[in-house]
């Protein structure tokens, strides 16, 4: 058996796990990014981690193959440098003190290209063109291609969710207006259900006191007319942006993740008949789209075995 050290760095947690070889965690630990100690003490704590990680499953740190870290930023894995992260103040910090400490060798990339790997693996589908769209707070995107993943000659592409979607629409914080994040991320579908009930008292979703991405999707189950319609025009703006994806690329599949990916077959399908509807592939093979099966647990299984 061999075993691999997944991270999920994330900007409240630093999540990691023991993965074998065939994608299963055997045991996961998660502890605080201490985001406001800096830089060295974030890293320490990943060194840490990895420890204790294997101290808990009664292995040592030297039977580990390697250790994968999934970053929320951009990353220059050949030289092994954390360029830019802003939810972690970290501006190219290097991974080597993590290497030296733990005495494996330590792989970084993007966050959401770990995820996107994780499911990839996770479906077991060897298809050739594989993307992974994240419906969260933003819209995280990662390819595959031929179980490489792609991000462009210097590491920066792959950014699906800042794709135009509504030309002088909503601003985004990367400088354009009307991104398709700004519509389609779970943080859009609350400022959308917001929106609505503030527009429409009679709501019964006005009643509730925390609107999350759920709460249009469950006053539309009991029938709320103004629900329905969060629902239904949310679910055209995520099968919109998707119908641009796979006019692109036309990939053998596309896995949907993120926590509103849990709404299931009900959400999906509905996804699927407005893309395969306006995708321009009429008589080819479609698309194979389907909600991620990993969730949470992609960015460890991805980063540990990419
Ligand atoms: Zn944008």
């Amino acid at each position: 058996m061999k075993y691999y050290i997944g991270i999920d760095l994330g900007g409240t947690n630093i999540a990691g796990g023991l993965v074998d070889e065939n994608g299963k965690i055997l045991k996961k630990l998660s502890v605080p990014t201490e985001v406001e100690r800096g830089e060295n003490a974030i890293i320490d704590n990943i060194s840490d981690l990895c420890g204790k990680i294997c101290d808990e499953n009664n292995i040592k740190l030297s039977q580990v193959e390697k250790i994968g870290i999934g970053v929320p930023g951009t990353v220059d894995s050949e030289n092994g440098m954390i360029m830019f992260a802003c939810n972690l103040n970290f501006n190219k910090v290097s991974i080597k003190p993590i290497e030296e400490k733990c005495g494996v060798s330590v792989k970084i990339l993007n966050d959401a290209d770990a995820a996107a790997y994780g499911e990839y693996v996770a479906s077991g589908s060897k298809a050739d063109s594989f993307i992974c769209i994240t419906l969260g707070t933003g819209i995280g995107s990662g390819i595959i291609i031929n179980g490489k993943i792609y991000n462009g000659f210097n590491g920066a592409g792959g950014e699906i969710g800042h794709t135009t979607l509504i030309k002088d629409g909503v601003q985004c914080s990367c400088g354009r207006k009307g991104c398709w994040e700004k519509y389609a991320s779970a943080t859009a579908l609350v400022a959308q259900t917001k929106a609505a009930i503030k527009n429409n008292p009679e709501s019964i979703m006005s009643k509730e006191t925390v609107i999350n991405g759920q709460t249009a999707f469950r006053a539309a189950d009991k029938g709320d007319e103004t629900a329905l319609k969060v629902v239904e025009k949310y679910i055209e703006y995520v099968a919109e942006g998707l119908v641009n994806v796979i006019n692109i690329f036309q990939p053998k599949k596309v896995v949907i993740g993120g926590g509103i990916s849990r709404e299931g077959e009900p959400f999906i399908s509905r996804v699927r008949e407005f893309v395969y509807k306006y995708d321009y592939n009429k008589y080819l093979d479609k698309t194979e789209i389907t909600a991620a099966e990993l969730f949470n647990d992609a960015g460890i299984v991805g980063a540990a075995l990419y």
